[in-house]
């Protein structure tokens, strides 16, 4: 199947602009039911672990190399291939489908091998949730929105799905709490919001080359980030509770959740009043701008007695004296 034929069949984990054709034009709250069922008796049993788009938030991947038993960077090599997040220019990876079968390499004719660990987007299936807080939305005074009721599910349904013929009803509080998406919105929450609010700052904005860089090392590979962390000089740059520092030592999960604010601080200017730059670096920095800024001020007037002697030296008919 190719790239654009792959695109067509997404497991949404962005939102609702995924597969619009197949969203069902009904605004869900959590309490309203759906009809769906999955199990291995339905005859489309695995249909839907193939020739699909399936996108790997950090946490994905932090959970699914620890499942497998290896290291991130071998996680990525493996299983993934780059990708681009929701038309934006910021680098994520995407699950690689077995070149054989165009399959997810984690399917078997029993199911999932890997169920209990699956991605987010295999677990938001078939109801879809539009937050459009993430979106980063700003009031007339540039503040952004915060609170509010501006979260929704849907159902998403493709033809070859089957689950939604079955009887068995839930809420999509049920549904959810059954998928373990409570533990997911949490866990990707700060870091859809980066993707969404580098979407909603639109194409004339660019990342610089370096904060992709450091955007697709913080969402892939919390280890190497680790790395960046305790052996660059970033510790002596900002000001970091010390026992913080502790934590982020050996916690994925707050290193995680530390590398989502450091993101949006470094790539976005959010104000982070838990990690600033110490002021000696402050100082330092301004002290080197302001020996350039004197050394180009020199400059400028070195040239320009230079420009003077020469005037200075001409006769009124333009030669030399
Ligand atoms: S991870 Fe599991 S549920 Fe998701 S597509 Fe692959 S086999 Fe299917
Ligand atoms: S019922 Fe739907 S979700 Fe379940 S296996 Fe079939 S296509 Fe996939």
């Amino acid at each position: 199947m190719s790239n654009e034929q792959n695109d067509v069949k997404v497991k949404a984990l962005f939102g609702k602009e995924k597969n619009p054709s197949n969203i069902m034009p009904r605004k869900l709250t959590l309490d309203s039911t759906i009809k769906f069922r999955c199990h291995p008796g339905v005859s489309c049993f695995t249909a839907c672990c193939g020739g699909i788009k399936i996108v790997l938030t950090p946490y994905d991947i932090l959970i699914l190399s620890k499942r497998l038993e290896i290291p991130a960077h071998e996680f990525l090599q493996l299983y993934t291939t780059p990708t681009y997040l929701e038309n934006t220019d910021m680098p994520g990876v995407m699950i690689k489908m077995r070149e054989e079968d165009n399959k997810c390499p984690f399917v078997t004719p029993d199911g999932c091998t890997v169920y209990t660990d699956r991605p987010s987007a295999c677990r938001y299936y078939p109801v879809g949730m539009a937050d459009f807080h993430e979106a980063g939305q700003k009031d007339e005074n540039g503040s952004e929105i915060s609170g509010g009721d501006d979260k929704f599910f849907f159902v998403v349904k493709e033809d070859y799905c089957k689950g939604h013929e079955e009887d068995k009803e839930w809420t999509v509080r049920e549904w959810r709490a059954d998928q373990g998406v409570d533990v997911r919105d949490e866990m990707n929450r700060d870091w859809l919001r980066l993707v969404m609010r580098r979407k909603s700052h639109g194409k004339q904005a660019t990342l610089s080359e370096q904060g992709k860089r450091m955007f697709f090392m913080a969402s892939t590979d919390l280890a190497t980030f680790r790395r960046f962390i305790f052996e660059s000089s970033f510790l002596d740059t900002y000001v970091v509770d010390p026992e913080l520092v502790e934590k982020i030592k050996e916690d994925d999960i707050e290193m995680l959740h530390f590398s989502y604010r450091y993101l949006a601080s470094s790539l976005f200017g959010v104000q982070d009043e838990g990690f600033k730059i110490k002021d000696e670096r402050i100082q330092a920095k301004v002290s080197t701008m302001k020996q350039e800024q004197d050394q180009s001020v020199l400059q400028a007037v070195r040239q320009y007695e230079a420009l003077k002697a020469d005037i200075d030296d001409l006769t009124p008919g333009g030669k030399k004296k």
